[in-house]
Formats: structure tokens, sequence, C-alpha cells
């Protein structure tokens, strides 16, 4: 039997991460969101309470294994966090809740329920565990991180990824408020004693500050590739994406012209185009 069972580990993705942190992996795997979506199941050691973070998709098999994996290490799911509101880390909130008795806590109000919003520095104590919220708007403007102190980690949703790089949903999504939020996890990782990425989609980094570095760097990068391509002559987002993103899947295309606008939409107003 080939099939994959939800929430079973892949290479290098789900199970245990650090000592507080284990994901489970949805069984929704793409091109967007790559091995599929992962599912944080975060307490501290000894503890019978645990805080989930994304439940995923509306998959009543996965939202099942997320329970059944707190479940076989003694825990109730006190909690349910949201780092935004893409289907993919979301949609399954509401059954999550219900499966769990637990509210769901978000920045956007849309996506609460019986719990209260989400703001930058707020902590949440659960079970003897410490998150503290990081606002990190840019890939949607409602994209929060959660850091993990006590394992030195970091919780990044689909602001850092395990692989490759992420979008800024263009026009919720912006280029600058993006790159306000990297260098924020930057001083996370520089002056805060983060070295591990628990990414939303892709396996664990352990190497925070050279992830974070990575992903500035490439985005100037490709942001000075949208602005040459335009003085070159290439006017509409289609073209710049078919001219600048000619290395990358086109699967990709879709969400890299909405990376696309939102760098046209920096360039503009930063009165570079
Ligand atoms: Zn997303």
């Amino acid at each position: 039997m080939t099939g994959l069972i939800p929430g079973a580990p892949r290479a290098g993705v789900g199970g245990p991460a650090t000592d507080r942190a284990v994901c489970v992996l949805a069984p929704n795997p793409s091109p967007m969101t790559l091995d599929g979506t992962n599912t944080w199941i975060v307490s501290e050691p000894g503890s019978g309470l645990a805080v989930v973070i994304d439940p995923g998709p509306l998959d009543e098999g996965h939202l099942r294994a997320v329970v059944r994996t707190a479940e076989e290490r003694g825990q109730r799911i006190a909690l349910t966090l949201l780092t935004h509101g893409h289907a993919d880390h979301a949609e399954g909130a509401a059954r999550f809740a219900e499966l769990t008795g637990s509210a769901v806590r978000a920045l956007d109000p849309a996506q609460r329920l019986g719990g209260e919003g989400l703001r930058h520095g707020d902590t949440i104590t659960t079970g003897g565990l410490d998150l503290r919220v990081v606002g990190t708007p840019g890939h949607t403007s409602d994209s929060l991180c959660f850091h993990l102190p006590a394992d030195g980690a970091v919780l990044t949703g689909d602001t850092v990824l395990g692989r490759g790089t992420t979008m800024v949903a263009h026009p919720d999504g912006r280029l600058g408020d993006y790159l306000d939020s990297l260098r924020r996890l930057r001083d996370l990782a520089s002056e805060h004693g983060v070295t591990r990425v628990l990414p939303g989609h892709g396996p664990v980094l352990g190497d925070a500050l050279g992830a974070v570095e990575y992903y500035m760097a490439h985005r100037a990068n490709r942001l000075a590739q949208v602005e040459t391509a335009v003085e070159a002559g290439y006017r509409t987002p289609a073209a710049v994406v078919a001219h600048v993103y000619a290395d990358v899947d086109r699967a990709l295309w879709p969400a890299a012209e909405l990376s696309v606008r939102a760098q046209l939409d920096y360039l503009d107003e930063h009165g570079l185009i």
C-alpha cells in the first residue's frame, strides 16, 4: 500500500521537531503547499494541555489525527491559534474547535471562534508554555509568527517556508510590510536566540538567521529584476512574471504574479519606476 496516512511523517517533514513542538502533516501537498500544511502541536513537557497552531484544511482525517496525536501524548488541546486566514491553514479551524472544544484565536476577527484577538507583543501562556506573538504582515495583512522562547524556535506560518520562498499575496499582502517583518524576524534570530524555524510548509530549518537573511537577499534580488524588467519595457504584471520568473515552475506563476503586483506597487510608491 503506497497511500499516505494523514499525519504520517515523510522525509524531513512531520513528527517531533523540538522538545515542545510536534508536527502533524496535512494531506494537501501541491506546488504551493509543498509537502502539505504543517499543523503544530506545542506544549510544555509534562503538561496535559497543548496549543495547536494552524489546524489546516477541512479534512476530517487530518483533524482527527491531530487530536489523536495529542491524546497519545497525554494531552488535551486547550487552545487553537492561526498564523493567518488562508484556507490551507485555517479552513479546518471551526470543525477542529468542535472536536476539541478549544477557542480559536487569530489576528483577523473573522477567523476567531470564542477567543480573543492576537496582537504583536502578546504572550500566550497555556499549561506552563509561553508563546509570544510576533506581528509579521506581508504575506497577508493578518500574518503572525509565534516565538517559542524555551526552544529557541519561531513558528512562521507562510512568512518563512521550509523550502523555496514565499509569496506576497497582493493586494492584501504588501511588500513594504513584508520587508519590515523579515527585519523583525532577523532581530528575533540575532538578538533573542532563535535558531530554529518551524514553518507552515516544508521541513524545519536549523539556521533561522541564515534563512531570514536568504529571504531578504532574495527579495532584494527579485525587486531589482522587476525594476530592470520595467525599464526594459515589460509593462504588464504577466509580462514581468514571464521575464523575471522564467526559472520558476509555471504552476507558481499565478502566485508569482501577485508578488510582482506587490513589487510594482512598492517600486511605484518609492518613486523607483
Ligand atoms: Zn498563506
